[in-house]
C-alpha cells in the first residue's frame, strides 16, 4: 500500500535532492524569523570579533531546519563542519578524534544529541568550555591523562528531546533556540521556492495543497511536492495543479487536515479503546505498535499543536476536535484533569 508515514518521510534522506534545495544562506531560508534575525546579529558579532561562535542548541521536531541551519551557520562563518551524531560517539576517545581535527572557528554538528552516553558527554564539558580535553595514555599502573588543547570551536547541537538533556550539557550552549512548525503560508514558499529549484510547475492553490498537508514541516513538504511530482509525470502532463495534488495526496492517506492513517488511529484509539482519555503515552504507543519514544517525538506535538489531543496530569485526552474530525460523539461528559469540570 501507498503507506504516508511522517516518521518515515521524516527520515528520508533524499541526498542529491536534499543538496540541491537546502537552503545555504540565513535569507534563503524561510520562516523561524527570530532564529534567523538573532543568529545573524550573533553571527556578524563574533566575525567582528575574530571569535569561534558560541555553542548553539537547536531543539523541536524532526525536519523542522536543524540540520540545515548548522551547514548556515557553518557556512556564513566561513568555517569547515564536522557532522556526527550522539548513537555513533560510543567512547570518549571517537569524540577527541573528531575534536582534534577541527580548525579554529570549525563547527562540530552533533545531531540527536540527547542520545550522547554519559561518558562522552562528561567528556564534551571541558571540550566546550575551555577547549581542552584530558587523553588517558596506557592503561593500569603507567596510565596517566595528557591535557590537550582544541582549535577554538562551535558545537551546534540538535536534539528532539530537549527534556532528556542534562542541566550540565544544556547549561553549556550560550545560544539556545526552539524551532516552531511551519504556518502555511511558509510552506507555501517553500514549494514554490522549491519547486522553481527543480523546474516544476505549480499553480498557487496547488501549492497551498500541499503545505496544508505538511504537518508544518519543510520535510514533509519536500517528500509530497517529490510524489506530487511522480503523479504529475504519469498521470498527468507533468504540471502540478489543484487536482493533481489533491489526487496524489489522498493516494498518500493523508486527510485534509494533513493527518496521516496513524494520526488517525492514534485519535481513534484514545476514543474509542480508552473512552477518550486520559491515557499514558506508553500505552497510546502500544496500543498502535509504536515506540514511545516516536509517538512522542513525531505523532504528539503536531496533534498537541493542531488541537487534536491535550495533554493533562493523569495523560493524553482527545479534544472536541478530535470527535468532529472523526466524526464521532462523545459517549458520554468527562472530567478533564484541569479540575474545571468542562467537558473537554
Ligand atoms: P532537522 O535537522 O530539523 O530534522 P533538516 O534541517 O534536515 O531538519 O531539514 C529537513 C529538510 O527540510 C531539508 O531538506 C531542508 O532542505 C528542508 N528545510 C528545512 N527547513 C527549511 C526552511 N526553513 N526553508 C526551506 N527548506 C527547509
Amino acid at each position: 500500500m501507498n503507506e504516508f508515514d511522517p516518521h518515515v518521510a521524516g527520515n528520508d534522506k533524499d541526498k542529491e535532492l536534499d543538496g540541491i534545495i537546502r537552503p545555504h544562506e540565513l535569507t534563503d531560508f524561510t520562516g523561524q524569523s527570530e532564529i534567523v534575525s538573532n543568529l545573524e546579529i550573533y553571527i556578524k558579532a563574533s566575525k567582528m570579533r575574530g571569535e569561534a561562535l558560541d555553542h548553539v542548541l537547536f531543539h523541536g521536531p524532526p525536519g523542522l531546519g536543524k540540520t540545515t541551519l548548522a551547514h548556515i551557520i557553518a557556512n556564513e562563518m566561513g568555517v569547515g563542519m564536522k557532522i556526527t551524531s550522539g548513537p555513533v560517539l560510543n567512547k570518549p576517545g571517537d569524540l577527541a578524534g573528531l575534536l582534534t581535527s577541527l580548525d579554529s572557528g570549525d563547527v562540530l554538528f552533533i545531531d540527536e544529541i540527547h542520545r550522547l552516553s554519559p561518558e562522552v558527554e562528561e567528556y564534551l564539558y571541558s571540550a566546550m568550555e575551555d577547549y581542552v580535553i584530558d587523553i588517558m595514555i596506557d592503561k593500569g599502573p603507567g596510565a596517566r591523562s595528557v591535557r590537550i588543547n582544541l582549535n577554538p570551536f562551535t558545537l551546534v547541537g540538535a536534539t528532539t528531546r530537549s527534556g532528556l538533556l542534562t542541566a550540565p550539557l544544556r547549561d553549556r550552549f550560550g545560544i539556545n533556540f526552539a524551532l516552531e512548525y511551519y504556518d502555511t503560508e511558509e510552506l507555501v514558499k517553500i514549494v514554490k521556492r522549491n519547486s522553481l529549484i527543480l523546474k516544476i510547475g505549480v499553480d498557487d492553490d496547488a501549492a497551498t495543497e500541499i503545505a496544508l498537508r505538511s504537518r508544518g514541516t519543510p520535510r514533509i513538504c519536500n517528500f509530497l511536492l517529490k510524489r506530487v511530482r511522480d503523479f504529475a509525470q504519469v498521470v498527468g502532463d507533468g504540471h502540478i495543479d489543484l487536482k493533481i495534488s489533491k489526487y496524489a495526496l489522498d493516494k498518500l492517506n493523508i486527510d485534509k487536515r494533513g493527518l496521516t492513517a496513524i494520526d488517525n488511529k492514534i485519535l481513534r484509539t484514545i476514543i474509542t479503546n480508552f473512552r477518550g482519555g486520559p491515557v499514558g503515552a506508553t500505552t497510546i504507543a502500544t496500543s498502535i505498535s509504536e515506540d514511545q519514544g516516536t509517538f512522542e517525538e513525531v505523532y504528539e506535538p503536531f496533534l498537541i499543536k493542531e488541537g487534536f489531543i491535550a495533554r493533562t496530569q493523569r495523560g493524553r485526552i482527545a479534544t472536541e476536535k478530535a470527535y468532529e474530525h472523526l466524526g464521532l460523539e462523545a459517549e458520554m461528559p468527562r472530567k478533564d484533569d484541569s479540575g474545571t469540570g468542562s467537558l473537554f
